[in-house]
């Protein structure tokens, strides 16, 4: 009895701290526009740096041509290759690769990174078939998605800001990244020239454009979580060049490394900021993607053990492991819907060593995954909610006309495989835009829309257009 009340005790305690009211996450949805706005003056204490892309128009439809893409930017490294067809005849084939990065590469040189990268798409180049045409005296074109943020100098150079995600590689900062591929896809002997650079947002935005003429807005939740959005240039007011024709600019909002004190920072969050290879960064990030979403859980969990034993007498030692309980476990955890929590019972016995827990305990593991996951999608959903606001697209429009239909594109692992999760995202930014305005805007899952995206950017960006 002690005991329950102890555990009592933790989740009441897990729950408050933990807790987004919807007053909250519209106080959270204005703190972000407060930094977007920040950001696009140029102001270097801004929680959002709201980089410039140079993407000042997407995709029409009338790209032609093979293209390549290479994208980088979480566990996994995609390469991509698309003949392009035209208005009519749109994509007409396409192909990829996937390969994980060996965990050594991501807290190693950048060289032995980019070496590592151009080997793999200098031998997926050598599968091309005839089914590809590339015209002759023509150099390959590759559209390169890197997902970190970035520093653009043109649409095909950028230096690169900070390593997130994982990835803490000395040297690489303040280096072009585009000239570090050239000089590694050179080193294979691989003729091959990049003409554009974009962040994983902007791909799948130019992707998703490419299907639906009504994408504003794309979200990445996946290992990490960022945003990219269409902006008027003349709302830039860090833009120093010529506005472009399009009247636009592409805007990657880096929105996470946003923070802010209305943000639920509970003490597990702070730990494991605490402990992480860039503590103090990317709090937005760290309390709503994949990378994090499952060692909060363990956090939790781990107090649980400590404070209220409930596993037990003594506090399973593998639950003392930083990162054990990965965010596809917490994910079957969550969504295990059997009378007897089966799955729960299973990830408990092997990833936290327990054989044997009972339905009770069980079923705190499977709240605990909730609590999270839902605090998770309903700060995701308060960030899209920012966008809308800062694009005006919030409201009915003040004169009465017509609402305009507005499509966002969402990808990454997160969101695309852990349903109570993306189910609770999109209820919260109903409930915040409410039923009339939630009927003119669209989520739509743009699935690697950024591998196809960056082909495209290389497309309209080729030195041959
Ligand atoms: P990246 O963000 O690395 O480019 P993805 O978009 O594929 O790659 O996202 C991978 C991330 O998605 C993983 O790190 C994991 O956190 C999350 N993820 C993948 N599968 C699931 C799942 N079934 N349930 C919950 N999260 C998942
Ligand atoms: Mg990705």
């Amino acid at each position: 009895a002690e005991r329950k009340r102890k555990v009592g005790a933790v989740i009441e305690d897990v729950e408050r701290t933990l807790s987004t009211p919807t007053a909250l996450l519209r106080g959270i949805s204005d703190a972000m526009v407060t930094e977007m706005e920040r950001g696009l003056r140029g102001d270097i204490h801004a929680a959002v740096k709201m980089l410039i892309t140079y993407v000042d128009n997407l995709p029409t439809g009338n790209e032609q041509g093979l293209f390549y893409a290479l994208d980088l930017g979480g566990t996994n490294f995609r390469v991509l290759r698309v003949q392009l067809g035209g208005k009519e005849k749109r994509v007409v084939r396409q192909q990829y690769n996937e390969v994980s990065i060996p965990p050594h590469l991501m807290v190693g040189t950048s060289m032995e990174l980019f070496d590592f990268i151009a080997a793999a798409l200098s031998k997926f180049v050598e599968t091309e078939g005839d089914d590809f045409h590339l015209p002759v005296g023509r150099q390959r074109e590759l559209g390169f998605t890197f997902s970190f943020p970035v520093n653009q100098t043109s649409i095909s150079s950028g230096t690169l800001i900070k390593w997130t995600k994982g990835f803490s590689i000395n040297g690489a900062i303040g280096e072009d990244v585009v000239s570090e591929l050239s000089k590694a896809m050179e080193r294979q002997g691989l003729d091959m020239k990049v003409t554009a650079l974009v962040n994983d947002t902007v791909g799948t935005l130019a992707g998703g454009r490419y299907v639906d003429n009504d994408v504003v807005a794309a979200i990445i939740l996946g290992t990490g979580t960022n945003a990219a959005y269409v902006e008027h240039a003349n709302a830039i007011a860090k833009w120093t060049g010529l506005l472009p024709k399009s009247g636009n600019m592409v805007i990657n909002t880096e929105w996470g490394s946003f923070k802010s004190d209305k943000l639920p920072l509970s003490e597990f969050d702070k730990a494991m900021d605490f402990e992480s290879l860039n503590p103090g960064e990317q709090i937005y990030e760290k309390m709503i993607s994949g990378m994090y979403l499952g060692e909060i859980v363990r956090r939790i969990l781990l107090k649980l053990a400590h404070d209220a034993s409930l596993f037990g007498d003594v506090v399973p030692p593998k639950l003392e492991q930083p990162f054990v309980l990965r965010t596809p476990d917490m994910s079957a955890m969550h969504h295990d819907s059997s009378h007897d929590l089966n799955i729960v019972g299973v990830k408990l016995k092997d990833i936290v060593g327990v054989a044997d827990t009972s339905l009770e305990v069980r079923y705190i593991a499977r709240h605990i995954c909730d609590i999270v996951a839902e605090r998770a999608a309903r700060l995701a959903a308060a960030g899209i909610f920012g966008i809308l606001k800062k694009l005006g697209r919030d409201k009915l429009p003040s004169g009465g006309g017509k609402m305009p239909r507005t499509a966002i594109a969402l990808d990454g692992g997160l969101y695309e495989h852990y349903k109570k999760f993306s189910s609770c995202l999109e209820s919260t930014l109903t409930d915040l835009l409410g039923e009339d305005v939630s009927s003119s805007v669209v989520t739509k899952l743009a699935n690697d829309g950024s591998g196809i995206g960056a082909a495209l950017l290389a497309a309209s960006h080729s030195q041959y257009a």
